[in-house]
């Protein structure tokens, strides 16, 4: 891959998946802009990845907020004049638990955070996608297809987000963009290991989640990237 030139925005890029994606894209030679909350990690990677001869740049923003997103991608044109790639991959899995147990405001919540937010940085990142006739790359989950076992609110947002993907696929096709999502079985993630943390039988959760993937072992980072 060679993004030489090219400018690759990630959302969720502090940690897990999303960090694998800002170094792979910066190795390739994009100049990658990527968001989180938290700002001290999004420094210490900014610096990492500077450190490595990449380019690197960290906003704060929290992506189920509609103003922050705008103000991600406005300041990334700002800045770097174009965007080529969106990578809308910040995203959360609650605690695995039974319809019973959840509220319709945490679904709503969850709703914001893993799909609408995707749908504002689309729109917003549009019109510079479609000047360099770039892609955008959302990231679902295996589990929006084929179920998981106490997760209905996250298992809904996730196969929304290759629902919508494809429909937004089909209307920028017309403009020259590409838009795909990504639907990753097991990656071993802070994410992952909040859900092992949260279980009973640490051992036995990870060992589950690496056995249940073809390889025998959870995906890297790296690889998701
Ligand atoms: P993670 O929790 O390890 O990392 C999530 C990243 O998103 C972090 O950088 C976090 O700071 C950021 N983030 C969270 N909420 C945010 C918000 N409101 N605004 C901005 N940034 C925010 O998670 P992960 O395992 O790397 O998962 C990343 C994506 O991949 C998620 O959308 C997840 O649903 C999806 N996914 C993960 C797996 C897996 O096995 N790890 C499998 C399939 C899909």
């Amino acid at each position: 891959m060679d993004y030489r030139g090219k400018v690759t925005i990630v959302t969720g890029g502090t940690h897990g998946i999303g960090e694998g994606c800002v170094r792979v894209f910066a190795e390739a030679g994009a100049q990658v802009v990527f968001c989180a909350r938290g700002t001290k990690e999004g420094r210490d990677l900014e610096r990492k990845v500077t450190a490595g001869g990449g380019i690197a740049h960290f906003v704060r923003c929290d992506v189920s907020k509609e103003k922050e997103v705008r103000a991600l991608v406005d300041g990334t044109v700002a800045r770097f004049g174009r965007i080529d790639c969106l990578i809308n991959n910040a995203g959360w899995h609650p605690p695995h638990r039974p319809i019973d147990d959840f509220t319709a405001q945490d679904f709503r919540d969850l709703l914001e955070l893993n799909l609408v937010s995707m749908f504002v940085a689309c729109q917003q990142a549009l019109p510079y996608l479609r000047k360099t006739k770039g892609n955008i790359i959302n990231m679902s989950s295996l589990v929006g297809s084929i179920g998981q076992l106490h997760a209905t609110t996250y298992v809904a947002t996730k196969g929304a987000i290759t629902a919508f993907s494809k429909a937004l696929a089909i209307d920028e096709a017309a403009h020259g963009v590409r838009v795909n999502s990504v639907s990753p079985g097991n990656i071993w993630t802070p994410l992952w290991k909040e859900a092992v943390d949260a279980s009973r039988d640490k051992a036995k959760a990870r060992a589950a989640g690496e056995a249940a993937q073809l390889l025998g072992r959870m995906g890297t980072i790296e690889e998701a990237g």
